[in-house]
């Protein structure tokens, strides 16, 4: 049952939870996609419906981002923790790797998945690379049959939201039996051209804040994190409990 968050629907697991059921789908031979909104993609999904159909379509909705747990929270239906969407992306492609499953990196500035395919096969050894190609196509038709040719059976996709979403729905069926992935800016991190907030301070649930430092242009984004807290808290008040949806 998943937990509803402002019309989201959030699949209330672990990262070990999220890990294990996405390495299940690469092997059963069906087309998934996952997504991993975080309080921006919930906000804007209120007012484009077509993306709260993605998001809500996707095979799993995990809660990247310490905005949507404390959402979860305040509304009296707790998730089990933040799943960081990059923390589920390497286990997915640790898992890839161990099980000798191919992987293919879209999106980002052209070059980009290139080099973040080269940081990970030299992090995990035996990783199969597929293909790569860059997130500013103008034609879906030749990256699907990119893709469909390379047997990934795992699909970075890091097209920025709401395109990430919105493309994953529309081509769950297209892509052959795969799991897609959308995770935004993981590609640059992987990549090594931008870094992720050091450790203690994604445990003390400050990563927004350390990206907010390292990009201050980020604040336009950012300010809706508070707005969606209080209107969460409005709902609360005015609603009681969350919805499970
Ligand atoms: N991006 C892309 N194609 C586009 C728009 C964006 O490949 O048409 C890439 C962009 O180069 C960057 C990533 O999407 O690598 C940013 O995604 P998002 O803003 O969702 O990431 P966040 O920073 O929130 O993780």
């Amino acid at each position: 049952m998943r937990i509803g968050i402002k019309g989201v629907g959030f699949d209330p697991v672990t990262l070990e939870e999220a890990a294990a059921r996405g390495s299940a789908m690469m092997e059963d031979g069906g087309g998934h996609y996952v997504v991993t909104p975080n309080p921006e993609i919930v906000w804007l999904a209120r007012k484009l419906p077509e993306l709260k159909a993605a998001v809500n379509g996707a095979d799993l909705v995990i809660p990247d981002g310490i905005g949507v747990i404390y959402a979860a929270r305040i509304l009296g239906t707790p998730l089990k923790e933040r799943v960081p969407g990059i923390e589920l992306a390497e286990a997915l492609i640790a898992h890839a790797a161990a099980a000798g499953l191919s992987v293919f990196l879209l999106g980002a500035k052209p070059g980009v998945a290139e080099r973040a395919g080269e940081n990970l096969c030299a992090k995990y050894p035996g990783l199969r690379i597929a293909g790569c190609g860059d997130g500013y196509f103008k034609e879906d038709g030749p990256v699907l049959e990119r893709l469909r040719a390379s047997g990934a059976r795992l699909i970075l996709v890091c097209l920025g939201f709401p395109r990430q979403e919105l493309w994953m729905a529309a081509h769950r069926d297209e892509v052959g039996p795969a799991v897609m992935l959308g995770v935004g800016g993981s590609m640059d991190v992987f990549a090594g051209d931008v870094k992720r907030a050091p450790e203690a301070w994604c445990r003390a649930g400050l990563e927004w804040l350390y990206r907010l430092l390292s990009q201050p242009s980020r604040i336009k984004r950012m300010i809706k994190l508070p707005v969606f807290l209080v209107s969460v808290v409005w709902e609360r008040i005015v609603h009681g409990k969350a919805d499970r949806v």
